[in-house]
C-alpha cells in the first residue's frame, strides 16, 4: 500500500517541480544522489574506486519533452564518458531511452544511443540501459538487441517480476547481449507482473542461475542478501570465475554489503545518480524501502 502511495506520488507534475527546485528536498536525497553536478558525480566515483568499487553513471531524467532536451541528455552522456576517459574511471554510463527521445521519436532514441555506444566502445567502457515501466519493455529489448548486436557494449536491465522475463532472457542470451538482472521497481498490472514479493524473490533466484549458466558478463543488481547468497551457492556449485559476472547495488544502499563483496573477491558496480531531475528516482527509492522517509528526516534535523 505505501509503496503503491510513493510509486503514485512520483509521476505528479507538480509535487516534482516544488521538490526539485527546494534547496531542503535537495538535502533530504543527498542519500541516494551523488549531487547535482558532473564533478560532484566524478567525484563520487573516484572515492568509490579508491575503494576497489567500480560504478555506473545515470544522468538522472527520464521521458523527455523535446528533442533538443533528448540531444541535451546525449550530451550531458558524451561529457560523463569524456570524464570516464580522463585520468580514466572504471565506470559505465546508465540511461532511460525515454531521456533520448524515445516517446517522440524511436530513430531519435536509437540514433543517440548508437552514437554513445560506439565513444563508450573506444574508450573501453559501456552503455547500461534501464528498464522503465512495461510500456517500454518490448521496444527496449527490440533496441538494445538492435545496439548491442553491433557494438557488444550494451548491457540491459530486465525485471525479475515480468511475466515475460523467462523469454527476453532467452532471446538477450542468443543475441549476446548483457543483462542486469533486478527485481523490478515500477506499479505495474497484475497480468504483466506478479504481484507476491515471494513469487518475485524466487523468480529472481531462477533467472540469476540461468544468466551466471548462459548470460553474457551478467550483472546481479540486488542488495538482497538471500537473493546474493543463493546465487553465490550456485555459482560455487558450477565453479563460474568471478570475472564472468558482477554484482550491482544503488549508491547510499547497504555500503555494508558493497563492501563484503569486494573484500570476498567479487566485482561490485554501483549505480550512482547525479543531476537535477531527481525526483522521480528518488521516490522509486523511498517506495523500495519506506522506512527510509524517517530516516531520511531524521538525518535532516542532525
Ligand atoms: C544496480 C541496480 C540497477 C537497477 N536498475 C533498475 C532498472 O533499470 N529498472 C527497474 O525497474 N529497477 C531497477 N532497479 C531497482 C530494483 O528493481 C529494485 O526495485 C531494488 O533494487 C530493490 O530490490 P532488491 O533486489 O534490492 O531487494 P528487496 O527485497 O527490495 O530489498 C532487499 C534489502 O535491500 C535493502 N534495500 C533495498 N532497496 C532499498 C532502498 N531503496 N533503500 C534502502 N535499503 C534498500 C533493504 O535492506 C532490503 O531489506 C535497480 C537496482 C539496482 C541495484
Amino acid at each position: 500500500m505505501t509503496r503503491a502511495l510513493f510509486l503514485k506520488l512520483s509521476q505528479s507534475a507538480w509535487l516534482r517541480e516544488l521538490m526539485e527546485s527546494s534547496s531542503l528536498a535537495r538535502r533530504l536525497n543527498r542519500r541516494f544522489i551523488a549531487g547535482t553536478t558532473l564533478a560532484e558525480e566524478v567525484a563520487a566515483c573516484e572515492e568509490l574506486a579508491r575503494e576497489g568499487i567500480w560504478s555506473t553513471m545515470d544522468h538522472l531524467g527520464e521521458n523527455v519533452a523535446s528533442l533538443k532536451d533528448a540531444e541535451a541528455v546525449r550530451d550531458a552522456y558524451l561529457e560523463a564518458l569524456y570524464a570516464i576517459a580522463h585520468p580514466g574511471l572504471p565506470a559505465t554510463i546508465s540511461l532511460k531511452l525515454t531521456a533520448l527521445g524515445l516517446d517522440l521519436s524511436e530513430d531519435a532514441a536509437i540514433a543517440h544511443l548508437r552514437m554513445l555506444a560506439g565513444k563508450a566502445k573506444e574508450i573501453g567502457s559501456r552503455v547500461e540501459v534501464d528498464m522503465e515501466d512495461s510500456r517500454y519493455t518490448e521496444t527496449t529489448i527490440r533496441i538494445v538487441e538492435l545496439v548491442g548486436r553491433e557494438t557488444g557494449v550494451i548491457r540491459v536491465a530486465i525485471q525479475a517480476y515480468l511475466y515475460r522475463t523467462p523469454a527476453d532472457i532467452a532471446r538477450l542470451n542468443q543475441a549476446g547481449v548483457m543483462v542486469r538482472l533486478c527485481k523490478g521497481a515500477y506499479i505495474e498490472p497484475p497480468t504483466a507482473a506478479m504481484p507476491k514479493k515471494s513469487d518475485v524473490d524466487a523468480a529472481y533466484l531462477k533467472l540469476g542461475k540461468l544468466l551466471l549458466d548462459e548470460g553474457t558478463y551478467p550483472a546481479l543488481g540486488t542488495h538482497d542478501p538471500a537473493m546474493i547468497e543463493g546465487l553465490l551457492a550456485h555459482v560455487r556449485v558450477r565453479g563460474v570465475a568471478a570475472d564472468r559476472f558482477e554484482f550491482e547495488m544503488l549508491h547510499g544502499v547497504r555500503r555494508d554489503l558493497q563492501r563484503d563483496l569486494r573484500n570476498r573477491g567479487y566485482r561490485i558496480r554501483v549505480y550512482v545518480p547525479y543531476g537535477a531531475q531527481w525526483y522521480r528516482y528518488f521516490m522509486r527509492r523511498l517506495a523500495e524501502r519506506p522506512a527510509n522517509v524517517w530516516f531520511l528526516v531524521k538525518n535532516l534535523f542532525r
